[in-house]
């Protein structure tokens, strides 16, 4: 069985930043993903990212992907792609597979970066082909240089629906409306802008009510919504669409800490259920770690810095980084930073809710 100090699940940005710190404390490092390519949801990422300068802001996210990747490498942390793990068992133990073969091995510790995976919607017919979540449809387009329809609807004015909406007319592709449950758009002003001004309509209070189709989808039935966010018959409106794109959350992929045994929370404004875990972001079976998404829906510059604190702290306790003291107060301070003012509001609400949880094993 193989052995290592630290062990990463995921390459994307906060599995990756984490590698690189524990290994730049001198601990034995290997990062395994799923994925032929590192850098996780960044690989589809062709904006310019917002958030802080300190986290690369303003580059975009398939560049931001690479960097990482070779900081990681320079770190000497040895990375396994294509390899997915399957099994965190109670001895310590982790399954993983690669070309079909399962491989044993038990870290020291480990940092769990999984990332989340979009949520759907229930409506008529959502099981149509031509109905994908927003990401699938980014990779689609940005990884695989396939487009995926010739006209959208999408539902979702969040950032990633604003944005996905804008790279599908990057692919030639006509967006009939970008329909948003709430009574107001949730994106940032200045991707609903640059929306508005490619003259595609914005419908708040608005949802899907069925899909429609033979083989595949040709349409949908959007309805305007009460303050109760019920349909109100007579507003129906048909849109033809061969694409439905759901951008509508992302909820934390935390099958393996279940699977660990850790004190799980379900906290709706972290994205679902949570594993929970400490200023260190140690979970309540010592020795695992979480970080990103996995942790909290939130962005790539946070994942970065909760991957950053996850590595720096699990390394420390290994009894290496003897500035973790300092360092991972400074880190801390950076996420403060990132969380703060209007935008940080439901995540600072959601860690809240999960720190008033009693910490495990405490009466
Ligand atoms: C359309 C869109 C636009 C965005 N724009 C911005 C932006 O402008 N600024 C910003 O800061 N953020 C943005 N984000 C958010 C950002 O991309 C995510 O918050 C960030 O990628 C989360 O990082 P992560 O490392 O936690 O997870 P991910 O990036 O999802 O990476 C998780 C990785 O784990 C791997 N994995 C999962 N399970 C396993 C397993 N069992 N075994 C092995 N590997 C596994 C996956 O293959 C994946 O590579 C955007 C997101 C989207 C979808």
């Amino acid at each position: 069985m193989r052995q290592t100090n630290v062990l990463v699940i995921g390459g994307g940005p906060a599995g990756l930043s984490a590698a690189t710190a524990a290994a730049q404390c001198g601990a034995r490092v290997i990062l395994v993903d799923s994925s032929s390519r590192l850098g996780g949801q960044l690989i589809k990422q062709t904006h310019k990212f917002f958030g802080s300068r300190e986290q690369r802001a303003g580059t975009r996210g398939i560049e931001i992907a690479r960097l990482l990747q070779e900081e990681a490498e320079a770190a000497r942390v040895e990375i396994l792609p294509e390899t997915a793990a399957l099994g965190l068992y109670s001895d310590g133990v982790v399954t993983l597979e690669k070309n079909e073969r399962l491989i044993k091995l038990k870290p020291e510790r480990l940092v769990v970066a999984t990332g989340a995976s979009e949520k759907t919607l229930a409506f008529a017919n959502n099981d149509l082909p031509g109905i994908y979540g927003a990401g699938a449809v980014q990779t689609l387009m940005n990884v695989h240089g396939v487009r995926p329809g010739q006209r959208a609807v999408m539902v979702g004015a969040g950032n990633i629906g604003l944005i996905v909406s804008y790279q599908l007319c990057q692919a030639g592709v006509e967006v009939a409306a970008v329909v948003e449950a709430a009574p107001s758009i949730g994106g940032y002003a200045v991707h609903a802008s640059k929306i508005r001004r490619l003259g595609i309509p914005i419908l708040t209070s608005y949802s899907i009510k069925a899909a429609h189709g033979g083989e595949t989808l040709e349409g949908v039935t959007v309805w305007q919504l009460n303050e109760k966010w019920q349909g109100i018959p007579g507003t129906e409106q048909v849109l033809a669409a061969d694409i439905l794109c759901l951008a509508v959350g992302l909820t934390p992929l935390t099958e393996l800490l279940w699977q660990a045994g850790c004190q799980m929370e379900y906290i709706p404004e972290l994205g679902g259920h949570v594993p929970w875990y400490d200023e260190n972001q140690q979970t309540s079976v010592p020795g695992i770690y979480v970080a990103g998404d996995a942790a909290a829906v939130e962005e790539a510059s946070s994942a970065m810095v909760t991957g950053k604190l996850a590595g720096l702290a699990s390394a420390h306790s290994l009894g290496l980084c003897p500035d973790f003291p300092v360092l991972g107060e400074k880190v801390r301070q950076e996420l403060t930073q990132l969380r703060a003012g209007p935008t940080g509001e439901k995540i600072r609400k959601g860690l809240g809710k999960l720190r008033a949880r009693s910490r495990p094993g405490a009466m």
